[in-house]
């Protein structure tokens, strides 16, 4: 599933592109990914025809394109793209082949790169595009963002991520620190993968209450989650270039460094000691019992 870094390659990888163009054609294949746009596939091909993108935008897991001029009366919009479990942004010359699972498709035309089409492909349709209004975030009236992503909080790579605050609010939070990892409206970008990456190199439990993580532990797994996020975004950022933008999920580029997730029965990479999987939330924690343990009190 796509977290922070897969994002952040496939934003870096549309910009270019995009920043610009125009949308000569909007073709919708399946509606189904428009389920978190308001309103039918012809209200979205309609406003979306004919309208300017610029520079692609992105907090947490959510990218999205503003477009310039919004139309009279209206006020500013944006094509949100959500990649869900599976979803892909694939920037393609416009006679090229499509694949079988693309759901929705932006012919553009940029002033400079000429003619090029936006494949939004997607297997399993947890993913989704929509147009969204933009407004003003949470904490700066004067930086927008889509009304879908209000309520997200920013990312630890927000230059304005405010590490005093999220402190403050974890040691306030009656649940436990992995789960306040993945809790996007405390921290957002960090899903499964990255949250045990991260608990594994700051040696917390992910079932450690965040009311008893000590202040210096807690400022260690932020550390952690960044130099974490960081190194998947700098492998990740090398597979790609303007013409060809990929997103490839949990099995992607990051794969072979991995200390933690998905590495059960392997031995941990710092005490030699096998690696555990334990289930958590639909889902598996992967994590050292001998450098991850539940301490007693902060
Ligand atoms: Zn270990």
């Amino acid at each position: 599933m796509p977290e922070l870094p897969e994002v952040e390659v496939v934003r870096a990888g549309l910009e270019p592109a995009v920043a610009g163009a125009t949308v000569t054609r909007v073709e919708v294949l399946d509606e189904r990914s428009l389920r978190r746009h308001l309103g039918p596939a012809e209200d979205f091909i309609e406003r979306l025809t004919g309208s300017v993108l610029t520079t692609p935008e992105r907090r947490g897991k959510f990218l999205w394109i503003p477009l310039a001029h919004p139309m009279a009366g209206e006020g500013p919009k944006a094509v949100v793209v959500h990649l869900g479990m599976s979803g892909q942004v694939l920037l393609r010359e416009r006679a090229a082949p499509r694949s079988r699972l693309t759901r929705v498709v932006l012919e553009i035309e940029h002033p400079e790169h000429g003619p090029l089409r936006v494949d939004f492909v997607d297997q399993r349709i947890f993913g989704s595009m929509a147009l969204d209004q933009l407004v003003a975030t949470r904490d700066d009236p004067a930086q927008l963002v889509p009304s879908q992503v209000a309520h997200i909080a920013r990312d630890p790579l927000d230059p304005r991520f405010d590490d005093r605050a999220f402190l403050r609010a974890l040691a306030a939070k009656q649940t436990t620190i992995k789960r306040a990892l993945l809790d996007q409206t405390l921290i957002s970008g960090i899903g499964n993968i990255y949250a045990d990456e991260s608990l594994w190199a700051a040696r917390v439990h992910y079932d450690q209450p965040t009311a008893t993580l000590s202040r210096a532990r807690a400022t260690t797994l932020l550390a952690e989650v960044r130099l974490v996020l960081a190194r998947a975004l700098a492998e990740g950022g090398t597979s790609f270039d303007a013409q060809y933008v990929n997103v490839n999920g949990a099995s992607g580029y990051f794969s072979h460094s991995l200390n933690a997730y998905g590495q059960q029965g392997e031995p941990c990479p710092r005490c030699g000691r096998p690696i555990v999987r334990e289930s958590f939330m639909n889902r598996g924690s992967h994590f050292c019992p001998y450098c991850q343990r539940i301490r007693a009190s902060r």
